[in-house]
This record gives structure tokens, sequence and C-alpha cells, in this order.
């Protein structure tokens, strides 16, 4: 590595990238080329047999990757949920990538593991998790690259993987009811029925803002049906996590001193570049019981210290691992807490604004209640073609992306706020797009 190759090299790229930005809203925001198989087309066979010049692989970018991408940056993405990206996040991927260091055990990087300690406990104040996850109270935390690494592909694929048998996997049916949460009675009485066909339940997912309509399963009552049944709950706040670091969402984490576990992405509503996701334990005795492994080359080695280190590889199923900890460090000082509050809240009276124009045009309904910055809505009609061809007019047009969720059978359109560089502005656009092309599609079926 060449430092003067590299600071000419990365100037290019970060100038490419801030032009980028730049332009973001004026890209298609879904994939505008959606022809299978034309980057293969545009690229050779076989990799170059010489080096290329930077500035001519980046035109190479610009003109024949750019196009097939769908934009997640622009600000009128509102599908899935945000996978946000900062400054901040930038430079401290930046820094992560450059110093490029590896703190699977305390001794091959000290800082970085300890600014991980340290950074996963300033989350879990941030978020007002009890003292049970942070270090001094017992616990601690641990970055990994996302949720379904954490909790092994949403636990659904984590129960196959550990062979227990799909039949044995409970998918407990939510109504409108209960806001499309789980309840207590319900996975009781789910329980109950186990336990009394000889099963032994192991494992409750309480979710805190799910992805389809980002409902919250209230943690205390499923805490409590876990805890007399010896389950390990976790507590699955991937999106809606960051919006506990306002006072006034910390209520949907009440009965999280009962779980075993709990997590959330920065990657997701926190600023904070790809890949990032906080897992917290109650007893990390637990996780390294199941992860350790303790080859002689990966002994802490000559200092008495290094045996209250934390050696990370245990606590996750892979060995090698990124410096995380530096880029969450960065997006936590450079915006710090309040800065942190005023962007969820920012977002969240977008979507607020947004539910009220649904709810003010008698066609449309907003269909779970809103929490967070997802708003679920759609026509009132009881065939469901007429959604969906909204929502593939919607995307259709490239100038808002949103996706969809079925509740109860009936198709619903998702609209996430949470882009970080999403104004009001947008979402009003949004709300124009979503009223001028239901006009169409109802003056058409007339
Ligand atoms: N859990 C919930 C509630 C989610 O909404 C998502 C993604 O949207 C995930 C888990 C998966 O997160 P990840 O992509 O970090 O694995």
């Amino acid at each position: 590595l060449d430092p003067d190759t590299f600071a000419v090299d990365s100037s290019a790229v970060v100038d490419f990238l801030a032009g980028y930005y730049r332009d973001v809203d004026k890209y298609p925001v879904p994939a505008a080329d959606l022809e299978p198989g034309r980057l293969r087309k545009l690229l050779p066979d076989a990799a170059p047999e010489f080096g290329e010049p930077t500035e001519r692989i980046l035109d190479d970018v610009r003109h024949d990757v750019l196009p097939g991408l769908t934009h997640w940056q622009n600000p009128n993405f509102f599908a899935y949920f945000p996978m946000n990206a900062s400054a901040a996040g930038f430079a401290g991927e930046m820094l992560s990538v450059g110093l490029n260091v590896v703190p699977f055990v305390w001794v091959a990087s000290p800082a970085a593991a300890e600014l991980e300690a340290v950074v996963v406990d300033w989350m879990a104040r941030l978020v007002g998790l009890p003292d049970r996850f942070v270090f001094s109270g017992g616990g601690g935390g641990v970055l990994q690259g996302s949720t379904c690494e954490a909790t092994h592909a949403t636990f659904q694929k984590g129960a196959r993987l550990v062979g227990i048998p799909p039949a044995n996997f409970r998918v407990i049916p939510t109504t409108a009811a209960s806001g499309y949460a789980l309840t207590g009675g319900a996975v009781r009485a789910a329980v109950e029925d186990d336990v009394a066909r000889g099963l032994v339940p192991l494992y409750l997912c309480a979710t805190v803002g799910t992805t389809g309509v980002g409902a919250v399963d209230p943690v205390r009552e499923l805490g409590e049906v876990a805890c007399r049944h010896g389950m390990w709950l976790h507590v699955d706040a991937a999106y809606a996590g960051s919006a506990a670091i306002c006072p006034e969402y910390q209520g949907y984490l009440d009965g999280a001193e009962l779980a075993d576990s709990v997590s959330m992405n920065p990657h997701k509503w926190f600023l904070t570049n790809m890949d990032c996701c906080c897992l917290w334990v109650a007893s990390p005795a637990a996780l390294t019981a199941a992860l350790s492994t303790d080859p002689e080359y990966l002994k802490n080695v000559g200092d008495a210290a290094a045996a209250a280190a934390i050696d990370y590889k245990d606590w996750q199923i892979s060995l090698s691992r990124r410096f995380r900890a530096m880029k969450l460090w960065f997006v936590l000082r450079r915006y710090g807490a309040a800065g942190m509050r005023a962007y969820i809240r920012r977002h969240v009276a977008m979507a607020e604004w947004f539910e009220r124009a649904v709810n003010a045009d008698e066609r449309f309904e907003v269909v779970a209640q809103r929490r967070f910055s997802l708003v679920c809505f759609r026509l009132r009609r009881d065939d469901d073609m007429v959604n969906r061809e909204l929502l593939a007019a919607v995307n259709a047009s490239g100038r808002a992306f949103m996706t969809h969720f079925v509740v109860e059978s009936k198709f619903v359109i998702r609209l996430a706020v949470g882009g970080a560089m999403t104004e009001m502005r947008h979402v009003r656009d949004a709300w124009e797009l979503v009223q001028r092309t239901a006009e169409q599609l109802l003056l058409q079926r007339r």
C-alpha cells in the first residue's frame, strides 16, 4: 500500500461519492434497468491481466453499475426500512477499513475491543436498557454485522440450523385487535399447548417494531411467559430500537429486564453506514459457553490484565471481525445524543404528516397504528389488485420507492421514512404521487 497512491485514489473515490450524493435525488429510485443479465453483457468475460487506473474503473461504475442500482440513499426511498449513511458514518467506516485491524481477541487489537465495549455500553444507556445489559452490571454487548447474524437469520433459520424441526417453530398469528402485536395470552396458550404435547419451549422473540407494520410486542408480558417456562427471551428492536434514544419511546422496551438478549441496528435508522448491529446479553457466559473456542495460537499471552479482557470471537460465530466500534463511536461523537434524538423526531414528524394526509383522504385508509416512522396504508377497496397496481405504478415512475406487506389477507403499502437526506418536501411529493397515480387508476377502472 503506497500512501501517496492511496491518498490520490481515495480522494478520487470521495469526490466521486460527493458527486453522487449531490445528484442522488435525480436517479430513478428503484433500478431503472431491470433486465436480468444486463451487467454481464456489458463486462468482459475475464478479469484484466494488468491493473487499470482508478479513473477508468470509476467511469465504469458510473456508466455500467449505477444505472442498475436501486438508490437506497435517494431521499425518495421509502421501501423496506432505511439503511442510513452519513458523513460521520463514512468517516468512521473509512477509519475502520483504513486501519484494518481485527479485534477477535483482545491482544489482537486491545483498543478496538475496548472501544467496542465502551460504545455498546453507551448505546445501551442511550436506549434505556436495564443495567444487566452493560458490562458493569454483569452483561455486555457486541457489534455484529446484522440482526440476522446476531440471532441467526432472524431466528427461524437459526432454529433450522440447530436442528429444530420446522413444525416445532411456532409462528403465532396476530390480529388488528392487538395492533398486529403478539399478546401474552396467545403466547402463553401456544407455549402451554406445546408443553402439554411434551415439547420443551426454548426461545421466544419479542419484536419492538415489526418489519411488516411496525407493531410492538408487549415485552413484559412475553417476558413473564418466558420466565415461567425457562425460555430465552430475545428482544428484536432492529429498526425501532433507534427511536428508543428518545424518552417518549423507551416505554416500548418496558420489561427488557426480563429479557436475556436485545438487539438493534444502528445501520438502519441511526446514521451508521452498513453494517452495524448491537447485540446485548444479560449473561455473556451463556454466549461464550456456546461460541468459545480456545486454540493455542489465539490465546492472550503475557499480560495478567488480558485475563479479564474481552475476546469478541467468543461472542459471535465467525472468527475474524471488523472494527465496527470506530464507526458507531464516530457517529455518536459527531452528532451527539441530542442530534440523534432530533434526527429521529424529524422523521417521525414526517411520517405523522403522511398518516394525517392519508386519513384526510376518504379513498384511503391507514392499516395498522403508526408508532414510529412507518405508515401502512391502502386504497379502501375490496380487491387487492388495485393496491398492487398502485404500488407498481408509483415505483415504475422512478420518483419514489415503497414496498408492501400483507395484513389479514389485505395488500398494504408501506412507506418507511428514515432516509438521511429525506426532508418534508420528499414526503409531500410522495403523497402527491400516490394520490395522482391512484386517481388515474380509479379513472381507468370506471
Ligand atoms: N428484525 C427486524 C424486526 C427487522 O425489521 C429486520 C430488517 O428489516 C431484521 C430483523 C433483519 O435485520 P438485518 O438485515 O440486520 O439482519
